[in-house]
């Protein structure tokens, strides 16, 4: 997945301008820049990688989540429905708007289940946020359905899945607003960023506003723009847009890599009768970030993640034991440590989880390994990897 495999002369140039002229600010400063606007160039790019009208970039995939939240209104005591199986920065930054997350249940996907969904919704729920985790998606027809049907809210983060898609849509451009990631492990990469994609006009305008303390960038002195509404401070700077100009023209490049990687693992593991594949819902296309397979229980995926260890095959990951990824070794949220208080109606709202058990989640976790595609791999090394995880697994389902 890693865009920073890659870097070269590209990313060098575009930084190189930034810093030739000294404005490293997205915003202002007109006279200084020779026009150079790295940033709005790159929402321009984005616009049409992602195919929407709008898109505004921000300083991470968090804080896109949180913008692009708070552009359509969720706040304090809205509920919003989130999988068991995402990253932390989901409950991050629906919490930080003092709204609460609702955990459910995903599917063989390894994306929200529409039917836990549709159970948890109730007359707080104002979004469901749909993570497309390790570069494939849920079922998003059926989780469009029931937000026309209840009209909430329909999230994407799509972070993990650039070049994904869906019925020939982009990922991440499918629900109301879509939210993506640069940080330094994603597909391309800014070092930290992240962009919110809709088709909403009037969430994008909020969104801008929103991401640069409220500014309402009309005209050219910042200094005289008025604040139509309480803001905050989500800026992208410009070098770390340079970094993602460079690396969004590389894209179609690096997903031709990762597919070929990918189907070569895919290939040789299917070989193996035990080892079956997370489900893509018909007319989806993976980004090939990652290959996710599951076995038939919990001590088999325990023994080839030691097998893998044993063997060298790195970048391979059970999450039902990880720390970031699945529901089950978030203490800290389930306890509510917080370095400072915590409203009442969240605390109130968060106190389902204290008990929670996601039987479903744990059936399709526990059984899976997701291993992250590189793109600097050699056609070799991807050969011997290919034979050493064949072995791994066999070896594994033998004892
Ligand atoms: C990486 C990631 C984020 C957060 O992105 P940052 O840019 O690191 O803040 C959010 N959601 C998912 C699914 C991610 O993988």
């Amino acid at each position: 997945m890693p865009g920073f495999e890659l870097f070269g002369d590209l990313e060098r140039k575009e930084v190189n301008d930034v810093l030739d002229n000294g404005v490293i600010m997205r915003y202002g400063f007109d006279g200084m820049r020779k026009g150079h606007w790295k940033a709005k160039e790159l929402e321009q790019e984005l616009q049409n990688t992602f195919q929407s009208k709008h898109v505004q970039l921000v300083s991470s995939g968090t804080a896109a989540v949180s913008v692009a939240l708070a552009s359509a209104g969720v706040g304090a005591g809205d509920e919003v429905i989130m999988p068991t199986f995402t990253f932390v920065a989901s409950f991050e930054a629906i919490m930080i708007l003092g709204a609460i997350p609702i955990l459910v249940d995903i599917d063989d996907t390894l994306g929200l289940n529409p039917e836990a969904v549709e159970k948890a919704i109730t007359p707080k729920t104002k979004a469901i946020m749909v993570v497309q985790m390790c570069g494939s998606m849920a079922h998003m027809d059926a989780l469009q359905a029931i937000s026309n049907k209840h009209n909430i809210l329909l999230v994407e983060d799509a972070c993990q899945a650039i070049g994904g898609t869906y019925k020939g849509k982009p990922l991440g451009s499918i629900g109301d607003l879509g939210c993506f990631s640069f940080d330094f492990v994603k597909t391309i990469t800014c070092g930290e960023g992240g962009a919110v994609v809709t088709n909403n006009e009037e969430y994008y305008t909020n969104a801008d506003h929103y991401s640069d303390h409220g500014h309402d960038h009309i005209g050219n002195d910042r200094g005289a723009e008025t604040h139509p509404f309480l803001g905050y401070n989500f800026r992208i700077s410009e070098l770390h847009a340079a970094v993602g100009l460079a690396q969004v023209k590389r894209l179609p490049e690096f997903l031709e890599i990762q597919k070929r990687n990918f189907d070569s693992l895919r290939n040789a593991l299917s070989e193996i009768p035990e080892v079956t594949f997370r489900t893509v819902p018909e007319g989806g296309v993976e980004s090939c970030a990652f290959l996710n397979f599951f076995l038939p229980d919990i001590e088999t995926s325990r023994k080839v993640i030691e097998a893998f260890k044993e063997d060298g095959v790195d970048v391979c990951w059970n999450y039902y034991d990880n720390n970031w990824h699945y529901i089950r070794k978030w203490d800290h949220l389930k306890d509510l440590k917080s370095l400072f208080p915590i409203s009442t109606e969240v605390k109130k709202g968060l106190a389902y989880l204290k008990n929670a058990e996601f039987p479903k989640s744990d059936h399709y976790i526990e059984r899976n390994i997701s291993c992250l595609i590189k793109l600097s791999w050699t056609e070799n090394e991807v050969k011997e990897r290919a034979s050493k995880m064949v072995v791994c697994i066999k070896r594994a389902l033998k004892n």
